[in-house]
């Protein structure tokens, strides 16, 4: 490795200052889990490693709007492990709980894996389905993007070199809701997915109509892939096997595969079609098929 200057700011604001100073040269790090081997590598060759450990707070996973926000500084771990996103969000701590090794997500966070953009991790379809928000913060203010419109290529994002990724909101399931992640893993159970799908169903109150649907892919392509057919196909139509059979060929389509050691790219563009439809079966499975009791039939029932 090539030396380099370490700095540790203690807020959004020193980081900014710092970038500013050191600009295109400088490199954030949170875990290092993918930039110190980038940088073994000769990869990225920085001037200065600007750390985002001593920013208090930006690993804070709390209730907002309504929703959840997850500072980018939670590593893997912490969102595996967060009683809340277990209870409210069980999709999301699986998701995580699936990533590499415990020795990985002891020290991996949300942010850094978001910024690093390799198209074959675990959370960026399950994010994506969820309708989750990316909070980016720079020296000339904040802006949201959401997850889906993040990736631009392969290990590419919108971000610029002086955005920090400050937060991760994931917005509320509504009634009648399932969430499924599911990572297909033919080799090893630390290995990146060969393929990866994420589905979130919405019924109507019958529960017997898809109202809506959400479907990402991940290491299907250069980007994370939403199978927006898919999900138009399911929309308004009744809860079939059938109605997943072409929900899962038509998702089929959306994808892009690159053939590797993990399999050529028609066995992946297979493996998609058949893991979107287990995804979707198992975020319909999760929804409660009883009907939801009145607060009054609910009182009478405790006396
Ligand atoms: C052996 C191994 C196995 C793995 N297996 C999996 C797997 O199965 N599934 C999976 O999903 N992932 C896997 N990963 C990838 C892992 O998720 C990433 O290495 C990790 O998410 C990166 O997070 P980090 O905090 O360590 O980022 P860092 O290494 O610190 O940074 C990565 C990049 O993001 C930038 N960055 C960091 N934080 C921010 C921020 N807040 N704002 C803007 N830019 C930022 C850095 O400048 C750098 O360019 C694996 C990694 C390893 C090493």
């Amino acid at each position: 490795m090539i030396p380099f200057e370490y700095r540790t700011p203690r807020s959004l604001k020193e980081i900014h200052k710092e970038l500013q100073e050191f600009g295109s040269d400088a490199k954030l790090v949170a875990g290092g889990t993918a930039l110190i081997i980038m940088m073994k590598q000769r990869l990225v060759r920085p001037s200065c490693l600007i750390s985002l450990r001593a920013v208090r707070g930006l690993d804070r996973i709390a209730l907002k709007d309504g929703g959840v926000s997850i500072g980018s500084l939670a590593t893997h771990r912490e969102v595996e492990s967060s009683a809340l996103l277990q209870r409210r969000w069980p999709v999301l701590a699986e998701t995580y709980r699936r990533v590499a090794t415990i020795w990985i997500r002891n020290m991996a966070t949300v942010g850094g894996g978001l910024a690093h953009a390799d198209p074959n991790q675990d959370p960026p379809p399950t994010l994506i389905a969820l309708g989750a928000t990316i909070k980016v913060s720079s020296a000339g203010g904040a802006r949201v993007i959401p997850v889906e419109e993040f990736f631009k290529d392969y290990y590419e994002t919108v971000l610029k070199p002086d955005d920090v990724v400050s937060e991760i909101f994931v917005p509320a399931l509504p009634a009648n809701s399932g969430a499924a992640f599911l990572k297909f893993l033919p080799r090893t159970a630390d290995d990146y997915a060969t393929v990866s799908a994420a589905a979130v169903v919405t019924l109507d109150r019958s529960k017997k109509i898809f109202q809506d649907v959400r479907i990402a892919l991940g290491s299907v392509g250069v980007t994370p892939i939403r199978a927006r057919e898919a999900e138009a196909l399911l929309r308004g139509q009744p809860v079939k096997s059938g109605v997943l059979r072409e929900a899962a060929e038509k998702a089929k389509q959306a994808v892009d595969p690159i053939g590797d050691f993990r399999g050529s790219a028609a066995y992946k563009r297979e493996m998609a079609g058949v893991f979107v439809r287990r995804a979707l079966g198992q975020a319909l499975a999760g929804i409660s098929k009883k009907p939801r009791m009145s607060r009054r039939k609910a009182k009478r029932r405790r006396k």
